[in-house]
């Protein structure tokens, strides 16, 4: 346009629009994701109940999900928590929302419309949940683990690309060829959130039934007050 070759107009506008937003973006992204491995990112650290937290992430995605078309639902998983206990976890609530924000964008990403989208998890206690009633009265609160998975049942990631999706830059072989937008730093900045919680990230994929990303978190399994 500058060397008068090409008539300015709004395709070409509206083409150099989107590179700025990407680049945008990418900077974003890459200037988070440099902080978080510094350990020069502020986090807030507070208590919240497992309830509140799958209650949070159902008002938070449901509505989209199924306006997309996809089959939705999040599993609430505490049916195994002994009586007059709940799960509390100590997270930065903005941070962990964005985690879950990336796994679920890439779910609709990398899953088409119709497909299934699952939010669940599990709790994992050693040997808390095999303790008697009357034992369980006698020990206060006590540490456990949460799991929270995102599964859908989209084209999955090929065994080869597995090990690497949460590297900075990584974009597995078919979203490379593919012309969906993505810079590959999500899960990078994921997986840094994670560990600042002590926490640990995966994923599972069986090729072409679509695939599981997960983080655990530690928490407690506190005793309610009478
Ligand atoms: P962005 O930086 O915008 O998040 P991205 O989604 O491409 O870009 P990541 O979230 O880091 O980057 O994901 C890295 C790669 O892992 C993706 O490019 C894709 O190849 C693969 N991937 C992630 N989630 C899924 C999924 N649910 N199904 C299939 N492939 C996935
Ligand atoms: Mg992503």
């Amino acid at each position: 346009m500058l060397d008068g070759v090409i008539e300015p107009g709004e395709p070409h506008l509206q083409m150099i629009y989107s590179k700025v937003l990407l680049v945008n973006d990418l900077v974003d992204d890459l200037f988070e994701l440099s902080k978080l491995e510094a350990s020069k990112a502020a986090f807030q650290f507070s208590e919240y109940p497992l309830e509140q937290l799958l209650d949070l992430m159902k008002s938070r995605f449901e509505l989209e999900a199924t306006d997309r078309g996809y089959r939705f639902s999040v599993e609430d998983f505490q049916e195994n928590i002994p009586r007059n206990r709940y799960v509390s976890i100590s997270m930065d609530l903005k941070r962990i929302e964005q985690v879950m924000d990336n796994f679920v964008n890439n779910a609709f990403r990398y899953t088409p419309p119709g497909g299934i989208i699952k939010i669940h998890g599990e709790i994992h206690s050693d040997g808390l949940f095999e303790l008697g009633e009357e034992q369980l009265l006698l020990v206060g609160s006590l540490p456990c683990k949460v799991t929270f998975k995102v599964s859908d049942s989209g084209q999955g990631i090929d065994e080869e690309s597995l090990p690497y999706v949460f590297d900075r830059f990584y974009r597995a072989i078919k979203a490379k060829n593919s012309t969906t937008p993505g810079t590959g730093l999500g899960l990078a900045i994921a997986k840094e959130i994670v560990q600042q919680h002590d926490g640990h990230i995966g994923v599972q994929s069986v090729k072409n039934q679509g695939c599981t990303f997960y983080f655990t978190l530690p928490a407690m399994l506190i005793q309610e007050q009478a």
